[in-house]
């Protein structure tokens, strides 16, 4: 027996372990301490509740013989969850028809499992810094990886350069950990630099429901030519709430390789995934109705309140920082070494982030607040940090 030898070559993902250690380590000497964190990107506020009406309903129909529901029909959906996301598409002026939907239980297993359909070859272009999934499940698959920098020129949104070649590219906007952007024009580039090298994206929209600002695209689809070179990654995890619940889905356009990816992408599913299940699917189709888009805005709007203060306060400070406009992160210069700061924010101001180095070599130097808090303790948070600038 030979083991995949790729595993050696990840980095421990020691991240939030280091970042568990140090909390515990100066909570133990400092037992009074009132902590706020404002590190963990995971949401707070409870699932809206007509999310929580359509799962009580779908778990009485399983009790029941005449509605209960045993494996789904097709491992890439229900039809009404392929339904209401499309119509969700709709709402954005974005084209996306339901068999070009999969259904999945998240982002996160679709990130992982997409480089199934890639040839090892590959060369991939990974932003850094970003959500590390990208760069992991590749090392895993033993592909070549360039890097693409992210970088305070940029506003850590940056171009493609096209003398650099490259297969798959993977793009997060808004960006985790940076809550960057990429604008129509500016995503336009990256589709043509995709389509050019005959190069396939792989866009991560976790957290277009943060998207405020009207020249900012939510899908990569609402860009001429996206079909013909992009994936889409999304998720119902932020948009309302479910990193608990779980849900997730993943658009294989029709026009990219003629249909074969979406073949390939279906077949895949079939194989390997045996679907996520009628409540989730319920709960998740209930979020994009009218009234549970009404809903799941109100929990994003608190989010994106506590966001924007932060962004205003660091503003004020004179602080170069990116994102809290159109993402739930705020990415700030920290002017130190990133884990330095991280322990100066705990042991001077009691407050929880995570350094940016986290989340690849250019991150170095930043620090990562969220906006997942309540409002009051984003304000102290906010009072605190003011004090140790
Ligand atoms: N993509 C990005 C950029 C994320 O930050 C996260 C979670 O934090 C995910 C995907 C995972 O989403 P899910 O909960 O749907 O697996």
């Amino acid at each position: 027996m030979k083991i995949n030898t790729n595993y050696d070559n990840i980095q421990n993902s020691y991240l939030f372990v280091e970042i568990a250690n140090r909390v515990k380590k100066y909570t133990a000497s400092n037992p009074s301490a009132d902590l706020i964190k404002l590190g963990i990107g995971d949401v707070t506020r409870p699932l809206a509740p007509c999310v929580v009406e359509a799962g009580i309903k779908a778990v009485k129909e399983m009790g029941v013989s005449s509605t209960f529901r045993g494996y789904s029909p097709d491992s890439q959906g229900y039809d009404f969850l392929r339904k209401a996301i499309s119509d969700y598409y709709a709402l954005m002026g974005v084209k996306v028809g339901m068999e070009e939907i999969h259904v999945s239980d998240g982002a996160k297993s679709d990130c992982g499992n997409i480089v199934d359909l890639f040839d090892k070859n590959n060369t991939v272009l990974i932003p850094d810094p970003v959500y590390p999934v990208y760069l992991d499940s590749n090392i895993m698959s033993g592909r070549k990886i360039i890097f693409c920098k992210a970088t305070e020129e940029t506003n850590f949104a940056p171009l493609p350069d096209k003398s650099v070649d490259c297969d798959i590219i993977y793009l997060c906007a808004p960006n985790n950990p940076t809550g960057a952007v990429f604008t129509t024009n500016e995503l336009k580039c990256w589709v043509d630099y995709a389509n050019e090298k005959g190069a396939v994206i792989i866009f991560d929209a976790a957290y277009e429901a943060f998207v405020s600002q009207p020249d900012v695209p939510r899908s990569i689809f609402a860009i001429d030519g996206a079909r013909t070179c992009a994936i889409e990654l999304c998720s119902f995890s932020k948009t309302a709430g479910f990193t608990g619940t779980r849900c997730g889905y993943t658009v294989v356009p029709n026009e990219l390789m003629g249909g074969k990816l979406a073949k390939m992408w279906a077949r895949r599913q079939s194989t390997k995934f045996n679907g996520t299940s009628y409540i989730q699917q319920r709960m998740a189709e209930s979020a994009y109705s009218p009234e549970g888009i009404k809903q799941c805005r109100e929990n994003i709007d608190a989010y994106r309140q506590n966001a924007r203060l932060i962004s205003e306060a660091l503003t004020e400070m004179g602080i170069y920082h990116t994102g809290g406009v159109n993402s739930p992160y705020v990415w700030l210069k920290c002017g130190m070494d990133s884990w330095d700061f991280f322990d100066k924010l705990l042991t001077e101001a009691n407050v929880v982030g995570t350094p940016g180095s986290g989340f690849g070599s250019c991150g170095e130097g930043y620090f990562r607040l969220t906006a997942f808090n309540t409002l009051e303790k984003t304000k102290e948070a906010i009072e605190r940090i003011k004090k140790i600038f």
